[in-house]
Order: C-alpha cells, then sequence, then structure tokens
C-alpha cells in the first residue's frame, strides 16, 4: 500500500508547493485517511469479487452451514481451504404442494362407489345403503314399484336408458332388480333353491352379504321393443352396443361368459355394475373382470406410479398409462391405491389427493385400502 502512496502523481504535486507544517500534518492526516478508505474499498471489492482467499474466511451465512452426516463425522482429515463450501439446498418455493391430505376412516375401506362385492368379500353396509326409490320415467322401465338404486347409478342409469333408446329407434331398457336387503337376498337365494336347486342357487345367486345388489350400484336389466315386446338382452340385436358403451355410463358387465373361474359368478348378460365413467373406461380398455381389475390396480400407489386414463373413450390397453406420483398429466385422470395396514391401530389414514385436481372421490375397496380417483 506505501508503494501505491508514493507512486501517487497528486500528492507529490502537493509537497513541491511548501506548505506550513500543520498544514503538513494535515495533509499527512488526510493522506493516511484516504489510504485507510482505500485499503477498505479494496478488501470489500476482493471479498465481493469471490477471490479464493477472501470467499475461504467469510462466515458462513446460516443456509451455507454445513452439517456433518454421519459419514463426514467419521473423517477426521479437515478440508483444503481451496475446497469450495458444500452448495447449499435450495429454499423450498412458494409454489403449493401438489397433494392435499384428506383424513379417512379406515372403517370405510370397505364401502364405497368401488367397493368389490364377491363370494369371500361380503358388503358389511348391506343395510345401511343410502338408496332412493327408482320410477319409470323417460326411457328406463322399471319391472316393479318397489325398486330403488344409489342415487349416482340412478343418474347414471337414465342417461344409459336414454342412449340405448337413441340407439335402438325407440326400445328401452328395464330394471327388474336393484338394490337389496340382507333380508331379500336370503328370500332371493331360497326360493331360487326350491324351484331350481341348490348348485343353480349357488350358481346364479350370491349368499346374503355377498351380493353387489346390497351396494345400491348394480342392476338387473332387460329390454323392452318399441312394440311392447320384452327382450332379454343377449337376444337384443344392440347387445353388443349396450356391452361396449355401458361403460360411457359408468357401467360394467359384471359377470362376463367364461370367466366364472374368476368371479364365481356364473355368465350373466343383465347385471350390470356401476363404478363410474372413469374406472369403467379402464376396465373396458382392460378387457378383464373386476376382481382382476381391484388386484390391478394394486400396482398403482403413491409409492410406485399412477394409472392414467387419459380420456373416458379408452377402449384397448394401449389407451391407458401411467404417471409419477410427482409430475402428474396434465389431463385425464389417475387412479391409484392406498392400502391400509389392518394392523396398525390408528382410526383413520390420510389419502394424498391432487391439489389442483377438478374433482376427486376416495372409494374402499372392500379389499385392504382405499382406491383415489382424480380429474386432472
Ligand atoms: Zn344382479
Amino acid at each position: 500500500m506505501k508503494k501505491h502512496l508514493s507512486s501517487a502523481p497528486s500528492i507529490r504535486v502537493r509537497r513541491r508547493r511548501g506548505h506550513a507544517p500543520s498544514e503538513r500534518k494535515t495533509a499527512i492526516a488526510a493522506i493516511l485517511v484516504i489510504c485507510a478508505v482505500i485499503i477498505a474499498v479494496s478488501a470489500a471489492l476482493c471479498c465481493k469479487a469471490g477471490f479464493p482467499a477472501c470467499s475461504a474466511q467469510r462466515t458462513p451465512t446460516p443456509q451455507n452451514t454445513f452439517v456433518p452426516t454421519s459419514a463426514s463425522l467419521t473423517t477426521a482429515t479437515p478440508l483444503p481451504t481451496s475446497t469450495p463450501l458444500p452448495t447449499a439446498a435450495p429454499l423450498p418455493t412458494a409454489t403449493p404442494a401438489p397433494y392435499t391430505f384428506v383424513s379417512v376412516s379406515v372403517s370405510d375401506a370397505a364401502e364405497g362407489q368401488l367397493a368389490l362385492v364377491n363370494f369371500e368379500h361380503d358388503f358389511p353396509a348391506a343395510d345401511s345403503t343410502d338408496v332412493v326409490p327408482v320410477t319409470a320415467a323417460g326411457s328406463l322401465l322399471t319391472e316393479r314399484n318397489d325398486l330403488s338404486l344409489a342415487q349416482p347409478a340412478l343418474s347414471a342409469l337414465s342417461a344409459l336408458a336414454e342412449a340405448f333408446s337413441e340407439q335402438t329407434g325407440g326400445d328401452r331398457l328395464l330394471l327388474t332388480s336393484a338394490y337389496r336387503t340382507l333380508e331379500y337376498q336370503q328370500g332371493v337365494y331360497d326360493d331360487y333353491a326350491a324351484a331350481y336347486g341348490q348348485a343353480a342357487a349357488d350358481a346364479y345367486v350370491a349368499a346374503p352379504g355377498t351380493s353387489e345388489h346390497h351396494t345400491g350400484l348394480a342392476a338387473d336389466l332387460s329390454s323392452m321393443s318399441k312394440d311392447g315386446e320384452r327382450v332379454t338382452l343377449p337376444n337384443h340385436p344392440q347387445f353388443e352396443w349396450l356391452k361396449v358403451h355401458c361403460a360411457d355410463y359408468g357401467f360394467i358387465l359384471r359377470y362376463p361368459p367364461e370367466k366364472e373361474n374368476i368371479t364365481h359368478v356364473a355368465y350373466e348378460p343383465w347385471h350390470f355394475r356401476y363404478i363410474g365413467k372413469e374406472n369403467a373406461a379402464a376396465v373396458r380398455a382392460l378387457g378383464i373382470t373386476y376382481e382382476e381389475y381391484i388386484e390391478y390396480l394394486r400396482g398403482f400407489t403413491p409409492e410406485t406410479k399412477l394409472l392414467h386414463v387419459p380420456s373416458l373413450s379408452a377402449a384397448k390397453p394401449e389407451d391407458l398409462g401411467s404417471a409419477e406420483f410427482s409430475a402428474l398429466p396434465d389431463s385425464g385422470y389417475v387412479i391409484y391405491f392406498v392400502p391400509t395396514d389392518e394392523n396398525a391401530g390408528t382410526e383413520s389414514v390420510n389419502i394424498p389427493v391432487p391439489a389442483q385436481c377438478g374433482s376427486y372421490f376416495i372409494s374402499g375397496s372392500n379389499d385392504g385400502g382405499f382406491i383415489v380417483t382424480a380429474e386432472l
């Protein structure tokens, strides 16, 4: 720094003009002040430029504090001064979390729109199902006046009946059986066994507690021609259309042919189950039974991947995809399974739901967890 001062032309010029001693002292003091300022400024500029010698001496801010891991603790060798300080992890951004959590009672895992009900999955809420009376309206006929369905199933069935009538030029769907209580199902079983024998009853009538009709989401259908003639569905010329397009309204043909080894129910071309458009589209695309679908969904969880249904018109397996839990697609639907640990001893479980989805619903699978269906 002294070298700088002695070579400063402005200072030398002042000395040659012969100022008084007091003035010289003042001048020297001023020079010292300027020198100090230059030192301070130089030091500051040096640090700001990030010169290694400076940055190594900087006091770390809290963000840059290095928290040793257990592995680093075992290393006794001090870090060389030239080693850059560890880069601080970026602070969380202000964007909202992609998921919110919905607390659901574990006891509800047996109920809901997607509950699997079959010979080994009882429906425990059979006698407390929320249903509404079905009255013949529009293109939907009823065989009896004491039928009832869960409201979502009834709304969907009414829409399906309109589409069927349009497709067939005026034929109408006929609802022959809908919600059943446990007592009613016992009566159906007993009557069938008395008429056709025990084996036939076991093949076609579910034991009380194991019938899908307990859910209020199952509909037995026939049809009536525009001429007033009753036509069973497998004999109706538009049955093929109905089997495919019932999914557009949220229904699946629950007991298809040649799947008795899986469903444990013989082919029933009249029994349709409402599960909602999103999951019905997936079942249609996959071409599998509902038993297989519930098992298939076990492969889609927040820990693995999510099932992506890009469009409700999905009709073949290639129409479906998968999605990362942390990187949701922009459109379509995601469906995933959240298992419940029956031994966890907790009464509720937190279900992750996309924070910015258009709509969603959570249903018990009645097979060890919940199924989330979300529209993106
Ligand atoms: Zn049925």
